[in-house]
């Protein structure tokens, strides 16, 4: 009842707009949330060749030890965009379970991904992570290992140094941006795991491959992606 009252306080000072049509009442409307379009054919993150579990095809083995990527949903179709941008920088943390359960859909859907893995996410410096108060990524991360119980730890992967966004990094400056930016904890034993990082979006996937090289490099069986949209 204490729960409810409060809700209720809330609603009525901060109401939900939706935030696909801005209908009030909550922040994803049914209508909105039958937009968002779910991945149901991965594809080589490189090439874009239809490709099971988001695989890098053989003939772009250039992945630094990430074995693919798996994505959730398309991000032009339906208010999936401003979930995120909403969930990251507005700081509308209940969205994480709309998020969550995107992802755990998907990544049921390409479960074979191996027994037992472990799940991570990129990690943000701690400047960073200080400012915006969280790290969007790990947030979803723990949804998923929550709600599937899967085995997660969000120390394995160290961000050094702060870095300019990626987006904000042209293309071939994208992995010259990230050299040297992150390290594995080598206290934390990850030989023959199999690891999902976690990530928002991702865009080239330069990221993810250069957590990958790093966790490969400790020890790891193998490294996936696990991400919401392809931006
Ligand atoms: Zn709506
Ligand atoms: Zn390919």
């Amino acid at each position: 009842m204490k729960n409810k009252l409060k809700n209720f306080i809330l609603d009525t000072i901060f109401p939900k707009f939706c935030l696909g049509c801005n209908i009030e009442g909550e922040w994803l409307c049914s209508a909105c949330k039958n937009k968002i379009v779910k991945v149901k054919t991965q594809v080589c993150p490189h090439c874009g060749r239809i490709s099971q579990f988001g695989r890098f095809c053989s003939k772009d083995k250039k992945s630094y030890g990430l074995s693919g990527i798996i994505v959730a949903c398309y991000y032009d179709e339906g208010p999936i965009k401003e979930i995120i941008h909403n969930f990251k920088y507005n700081n509308i943390l209940e969205l994480k379970n709309i998020l969550g359960e995107l992802l755990i859909d998907s990544l049921e859907e390409n479960i074979e991904i191996g027994k037992d893995p472990l799940i991570t996410a990129v990690p943000l410096h701690f400047l960073r992570k200080a400012q915006r108060g969280f790290n969007q990524s790990e947030v979803l991360a723990e949804v998923v290992a929550e709600n599937i119980n899967l085995q997660k730890n969000f120390k394995i992967i160290q961000k050094k140094r702060k870095t300019t966004p990626q987006v904000l990094t042209e293309g071939k400056k994208r992995l010259k941006n990230l050299k040297n930016s992150f390290k594995i904890n080598k206290n934390i034993d990850i030989s023959k795991r199999t690891i999902i990082i976690v990530d928002d979006v991702t865009t080239t996937g330069t990221t993810l491959s250069e957590c990958a090289r790093l966790l490969r490099k400790a020890g790891a069986k193998k490294v996936w992606g696990l991400v919401i949209s392809k931006g």
